[in-house]
């Protein structure tokens, strides 16, 4: 990506080339809030639309961006380096995700009653889920279609509009998305931002009524501390540092295919790609046989056909690098690539084995192709492990008879029993993580109520037996009450004596 201020403009490069893919304006602040200001007019459209005419529009441009699918899968290809059958995986999750939130929306979000208890049983109590009118997306690079379509799909299905900044390595994605959203719906629901980090601070300052970030922990922080200036309310997709347990029992090649595809896929440029594995050490040895051999089949080139692409964004070069020293000089042993692994554009598969638990590659996030792999007496140990560090994104657990006890004990927000990342592919469910991860949730119920506020209504249906809110309540009102309290909730156990 390079600059050129005369113009505020910036382009986007190929990774795997360094040519120039597009060239793209750098949105000034004004501009930004000129957006969120054309989003705010459409959103009073839009949100009084029903839920049925929403879901009509978002399956129109579903329709659209799905029969154009390899269109999509060229432009992210360009811009991220990644295959192209990688790109078209991703954007077809992104239009699940999509079909999802429009067909649901109303059945999530739509006013329904609820028992207004026996105290205010002349009541009749109703709640629904209301748009917050207009969402900024902050979106990342290394998944630039479905990340950011799980905050969009999720916030337009609830009725609001949304205003997107894509990364700067991938603006072109973003447009794309834009552009075919008003082809298909002819109103600007749904409107692109482009430009640098400064245009993301900037949409968090725009008057937007809550922003979506998925990126980095650092940025996240950022995000948030520009967002509390005006208490914006956020979202925080951060990153992660998940984890493969393997127990005793598990199918040990699946377990393996499963930690190569979850470590290496996107060229480990995944939020919840696999960076650590835990392994019972009755079966340790007959895994990492399994693992090596398998990532010794896989190679990161621009070959045609090749399953691995180039690391997106060049300074992360430096970072997975970092990592691999530090754990080599700490004791570490690479038993499948290295330091040599790290190319100029490419990184290869790596493995690494006795590594300390407080190093770098074990600790932080590494985003590349890269994973460890230590040796558990108990699986209460690798669930210690797993557990310490600051990240709680996802996870994943090979065990037959162990894997829900396990799962259940892992502090992250998803985890994948006897498959990798499997849950990002299930629109009903909630995606999100905890700590350095972020909070907040997108996908699924969850994702569509992020997107929205409570509205609670208590309408009177007649007049109340006990007139509690009101200064003319008499002696007796306040006695029928404490009989009746007493009654309700008086039978409770006792506090134990001593
Ligand atoms: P960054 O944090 O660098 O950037 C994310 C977005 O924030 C980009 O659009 C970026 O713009 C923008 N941005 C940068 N500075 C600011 C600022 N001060 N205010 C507002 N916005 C700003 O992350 P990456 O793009 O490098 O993405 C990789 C990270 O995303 C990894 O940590 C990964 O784990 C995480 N991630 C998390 C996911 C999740 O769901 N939890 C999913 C996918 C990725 P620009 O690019 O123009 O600088």
């Amino acid at each position: 990506m390079t600059t050129t201020e005369v113009t505020r403009t910036f382009e986007s490069l190929n990774p795997t080339t360094g040519d120039v893919v597009g060239t793209h304006p750098i949105h000034s602040d004004d501009e930004v809030r000129a957006a969120v200001e054309r989003a705010r007019e459409a959103a009073a459209w839009w949100s009084a639309l029903t839920y049925d005419e929403r879901d009509r529009h978002l399956s129109t441009w579903k329709g659209v961006i799905t029969r154009r699918l390899p269109q999509l899968a060229s432009v992210m290809h360009e811009e991220t380096g990644k295959p192209h059958g990688d790109a078209m995986l991703e954007a077809a999750l992104a239009i699940d995700h999509l079909a999802w939130a429009a067909g649901h929306a109303g059945k999530v979000l739509k006013r329904r009653k609820v028992a207004p208890g026996l105290l205010m049983a002349n009541q009749a109590a109703t709640v629904e889920y209301r748009p917050l009118g207009v969402v900024g997306v902050i979106g990342p690079w290394n998944y630039p279609v479905f990340t950011p379509m799980g905050s969009i799909a999720y916030a337009l299905a609830a009725g609001n509009a949304v205003v997107f900044k894509p990364s700067e390595y991938t603006p072109g994605v973003g447009e794309w998305l834009a552009r075919t959203f008003l082809e298909s719906v002819g109103r600007p629901v749904l409107q692109v931002v482009t430009g640098l980090g400064e245009t993301g601070a900037a949409l968090c300052r725009a008057g937007v009524d809550k922003v979506a970030f998925t990126g980095s922990t650092a940025t996240g922080k950022r995000v948030m501390a520009a967002c509390a200036e005006t208490l914006t309310p956020v979202v925080i997709e951060a990153g992660g540092k998940d984890a493969v347990i393997v127990d005793q029992d598990a199918d040990i090649d699946a377990a393996a295919d499963a930690t190569l595809w979850g470590a290496c896929s996107n060229a480990g440029q995944t939020c919840t790609g696999v960076e650590r594995a835990y392994v019972h050490e009755r079966v340790y040895d007959e895994f990492l046989a399994a693992l090596t051999a398998k990532a010794r089949g896989l190679r990161a080139d621009a070959t045609a056909g090749s399953q691995l692409g180039p690391i997106t964004m060049p300074r992360q070069l430096g970072v997975i690098r970092g990592h691999i020293q530090d754990a080599l000089d700490r004791g570490g042993r690479a038993v499948v690539g290295g330091l040599d692994a790290v190319g100029e554009r490419f990184v290869q598969p790596t493995i690494l084995v006795d590594v300390p638990e407080d190093s770098a590659a074990v600790q932080e996030e590494t985003f590349g192709p890269t994973v460890t792999v230590a040796r558990v007496g108990t699986m209460e140990e690798a669930i210690a492990r797993t557990n310490g560090t600051r990240y709680g994104l996802g996870s994943t657990v090979f065990s037959k008879a162990r894997g829900m006890e396990i799962a259940g004990q892992i502090r992250s927000g998803m985890t994948a029993v006897n498959g990798v990342i499997t849950f990002a592919a299930i629109p009903s469910l909630p995606f999100g993580g905890v700590g350095d991860s972020g909070f907040g949730r997108i996908h699924g119920p969850d994702g569509l109520k992020e997107f929205t506020y409570a509205k609670a209504i208590a309408r009177q249906r007649f007049k109340p037996l006990l007139a509690l809110t009101t200064f003319a309540r008499t002696e007796k009102a306040d006695q029928q009450l404490a009989s009746m309290i007493t009654m309700l909730h008086g039978r409770g156990t006792t506090i134990p004596k001593g």
